[in-house]
């Protein structure tokens, strides 16, 4: 089988999270949890030592820490390195152009600014806006539904020119991507019941008509903008319904014709609903599908898999490269290795089957990799 090599092309991370500033762990249980989207503490403990996943980054990392291929070996020799010297080292080992930033999460405290991991990681970088830490504030601030939707619009009146280069949805983390159209007396009375619970302050925002309803409010600024939403979709922690998680339920959001303007990208793969997102990539103009390698936490075989499966269905033009890394930069890092190796060893089989020649496969690469996001959030 032939394989693209795709080992010099920059990547542009479309989807990442901060890096924490601190970058010492107490013990290996505490660094292994940033291996898992499960929060039972047993599983760090116990079991994601054996995952496909960590595995191959324990024996990635030996080669890049010069250590033995065995996990405490690992942890004590990034334990003695300097957090902000191993974060650039491991962001300039990954060649990352750009990294797009989910600011939402974690806190801002925690994590380089935005502009000093560029610094760091001697790429270029931008901050994603995180609507419902947004709605969630304004919630806060406003005494009437309509105020509230008023000081939205004004936020999101200029995305670009406050510095943010899209906009992110949690939706699926907190009542499901099933976005509905609701009465006024309904998104009322789901106003009501939040401002009951929040009292004077904060609340989590999971009231359903009131969370769409707002979501609505952002849509028609995203589209008029033509500023891409990411959404969250598929494999997350248990505090997402995998079901409802499944981005078919977006249909009725992506049938209106006055969010045609919204570039709509599905995070993670919808992994592992990868053949539902990249359908909607291909029969949904402003639908765009991106490849996450980092998280979610996978083995190879699953990541080339998946790969294939966004390939065969999708336009390349629509894919993008991730690593939804976060907190430590072994993710950021790993996932630049591991995207690079999927993406070309699925477009070599492409060759190999007579469906596309070398030059095509290789330009493909640059794309999904790089160009893509590059065109699409206009950096
Ligand atoms: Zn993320």
């Amino acid at each position: 089988m032939q394989t693209i090599d795709l080992a010099r092309v920059p990547v542009v991370d479309n989807h990442c999270h901060g890096v924490s500033r601190d970058q010492t762990f107490d013990d290996l249980a505490i660094w292994r949890q940033c291996f898992t989207e499960s929060t039972d503490p047993g599983m760090a403990r116990d079991h994601v030592a054996s995952t496909a996943f960590y595995r191959r980054l324990i024996r990635t990392l030996a080669d890049f820490l010069g250590c033995e291929p065995e996990e405490r070996a690992i942890f004590a020799a990034r334990t003695r390195r300097e957090g902000r010297e191993l974060t650039g080292a491991l962001l300039h080992a990954a060649n990352v152009d750009t990294l797009l930033l989910d600011t939402g999460f974690p806190p801002s405290e925690e994590v380089f600014p935005v502009s000093e991991l560029a610094e760091i990681g001697g790429c270029r970088t931008g901050p994603m806006l995180r609507l419902e830490i947004l709605m969630e504030s304004l919630l806060a601030e406003h005494h009437s539904l309509e105020d509230v939707k008023e000081a939205l619009v004004a936020e999101l009146h200029d995305v670009r020119r406050r510095g943010y280069v899209a906009l992110k949805s949690i939706a699926a983390y907190r009542t499901g991507l099933d976005i509905r159209e609701w009465s006024r007396e309904e998104a009322e009375a789901s106003f009501h019941e939040y401002r009951r619970v929040a009292g004077a302050g904060h609340a989590r925002l999971v009231h359903k008509p009131l969370l769409d309803t707002l979501l609505h409010v952002a849509f028609a600024q995203a589209a008029r903008q033509e500023v891409p939403v990411q959404f969250h979709v598929g494999y997350g922690d248990a505090d997402t319904d995998l079901l409802l998680g499944n981005p078919l339920y977006l249909r009725p959001v992506l049938q209106r014709p006055d969010y045609h303007g919204m570039p709509v990208v599905l995070l993670h793969e919808c992994y592992p609903y990868t053949r539902q997102g990249g359908y909607l990539a291909a029969v949904y103009e402003n639908v765009y599908l991106d490849l996450s390698y980092g998280i979610p936490l996978l083995g190879y075989g699953e990541m080339l898999s998946f790969t294939r499966q966004a390939l065969g269905v999708a336009p390349s033009s629509k894919l993008m490269y991730s690593s939804d890394g976060i907190g430590v930069p072994e993710l950021h890092w790993i996932s630049a290795i591991d995207g690079r190796r999927a993406i070309g060893e699925a477009l070599g089989e492409l060759v190999s089957q007579g469906e596309l020649d070398l030059v095509v496969a290789e330009a493909t690469g640059e794309d999904v990799l790089r160009a893509n996001a590059t065109r699409l959030y206009r950096l």
